[in-house]
């Protein structure tokens, strides 16, 4: 950006915000909606507070986590051990699955460390040792066998990405799914669990506020421009201009997006065709979640649970009262229960089906409810289909070469977590110096 220059931020969610802190007074920051934070908010209504579905913080940049731990949250952290479960076959078992096979009925157990044992040392798992894996369902069953797959990883999957693992490119979730040893499946079938397993072991949440106190941090040392309501309408890249929905003008010596990547491709006055029919090939996963508040009755302690199984047709339940008892009121548990979908979301039918599956659960009794309602996230998973990789490459392409920076994780179109949209934003900032 030459000297003197005015850069401007589209979104003020983590990724806009660490951008624009980076850049200080030269910068304009637009949020289209009345609040900043973007998917990092938290509502409270009548006692329970949710966040835009369970956020917990992990950080492992030591810049970020000096930042998070002493300024944007300073005293106002928990350091939570995780509790995650699965439910399937009628048992509560331990997240990570593969490492976590005790309790589960035999036959199962059987499948599962078997199918492991074939697929990482028996000549059965050799075709797909040995070559590049060609889709999702290859990567799960080289690496955590036949038993694994079809009991926990297929369903699972199948229901958050709304296709069959086959239409999953092997890049769609690859670094974050723990790979266990033998003999950590062969301990984890024979022993009780430990919940030390994976990338999220321990986890950092709000004290007060819920996860938007952290946006509320960053803001507070924000020097740029904000300006809420706020939405760009359009993106004129040959004269440097945007033009916001209320009709004003501006421009620009430097561009950094952070909205979802096909929205910002809709958003240029003009693009080559190629650009829009990429654009047109970018799918995401929207999720609705159904938020409860309801008398404790006990059941089941964690604070989230995966089900795989078709007849439940949530794929998690999180439960934001077991992280922190501040975000319900004493005696009650909030749950938010999600579903992934394409389209129009059933609302009605959601709610219901999260009542019933928590009270089949016994995590709840209808009669103790005291709060149901639906939220739905229309941009909430990337797809990684077989076209996710090219098409993303092109749109990306046409707004490097006008200079145009794309941060967080809808504008890069990705799979990611806070940390990683904070550390977008601040390193779109510095390409910019
Ligand atoms: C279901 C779910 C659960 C998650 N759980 C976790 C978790 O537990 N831990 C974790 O670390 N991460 C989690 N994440 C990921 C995390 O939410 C994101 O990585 C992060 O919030 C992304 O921030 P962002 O700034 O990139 O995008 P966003 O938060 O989407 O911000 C983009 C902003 O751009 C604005 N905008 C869009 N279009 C325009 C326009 N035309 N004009 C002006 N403004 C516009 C939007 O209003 C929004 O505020 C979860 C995500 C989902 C979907």
């Amino acid at each position: 950006m030459r000297r003197g220059g005015r850069a401007i931020v589209i979104g003020g969610g983590l990724a806009g915000l660490a951008c624009a802190r980076e850049l200080g007074n030269a910068c304009t920051l637009l949020e289209a909606e009345d609040r900043l934070g973007g998917l990092c908010r938290t509502d409270v209504i009548d006692g329970f507070s949710f966040d835009w579905t369970g956020h917990w913080l992990h950080a492992r940049d030591p810049e970020m986590r000096k930042l998070i731990q002493e300024r944007w949250l300073g005293g106002n952290l928990l350091e939570v051990q995780r509790r995650a479960r699965i439910y399937s076959e009628g048992v509560w078992t331990t997240f990570p699955y593969q490492f976590h096979l005790h309790g589960l009925p035999a036959r199962t157990i059987s499948d599962c460390v078997l199918g492991f044992i074939d697929a990482t040392l028996g000549p059965e798992g050799e075709e797909l040792r040995s070559r590049p894996l060609a889709n999702a369902a290859e990567f799960i069953l080289r690496h955590l066998g036949e038993g694994i797959a079809r009991h926990f990883m297929f369903p699972y999957n199948e229901k958050l990405y709304t296709v069959a693992c086959e239409h999953l490119s092997p890049e769609w979730g690859g670094r974050f799914i723990p790979r266990p040893s033998l003999e950590d499946v062969v301990n984890g079938a024979a022993g009780p669990a430990r919940e030390d397993v994976g990338y999220n072991a321990t986890f950092w949440y709000p004290r007060e506020g819920g996860i938007e106190a952290l946006p509320r941090g960053i803001s507070a040392e924000l020097r740029a421009d904000v300006r809420l309501s706020s939405r760009v309408q359009s993106v004129d890249l040959a004269r440097r201009r945007i033009r916001l929905v209320s009709g004003e003008e501006l421009e620009y010596d430097a561009l950094v997006l952070t909205a979802p990547l096909p929205a910002c491709a809709r958003l240029l006055a003009e693009a080559p065709a190629e650009v829009r029919d990429a654009a047109s090939r970018l799918r995401a996963v929207s999720v609705t979640v159904v938020e409860v508040g309801a008398k404790d009755l006990g059941g089941e302690r964690f604070h989230w649970a995966y089900f795989p199984e078709k007849e439940f047709a949530f794929y998690r339940i999180g439960s934001p009262s077991e992280v922190n008892p501040a975000l319900a009121p004493a005696g009650f548990r909030s749950f938010a229960v999600e579903f992934a979908h394409r389209g129009t979301p059933e609302t009605k039918r959601f709610i219901e089906q999260a009542l019933e599956g928590l009270s089949r659960c016994r995590l709840i009794d209808r009669g103790g409810v005291v709060l149901s309602r639906a939220r739905t996230i229309p941009v909430a998973y990337v797809l990684f289909d077989h076209d996710h990789a090219q098409a993303r490459a092109t749109v990306q392409q046409h707004f490097e070469r006008h200079g145009v920076q794309l941060a967080g994780r809808y504008g890069k179109w990705e799979y990611s977590s806070m940390e990683d949209a904070l550390l977008s934003g601040r390193e779109a900032a510095r390409s910019l110096a």
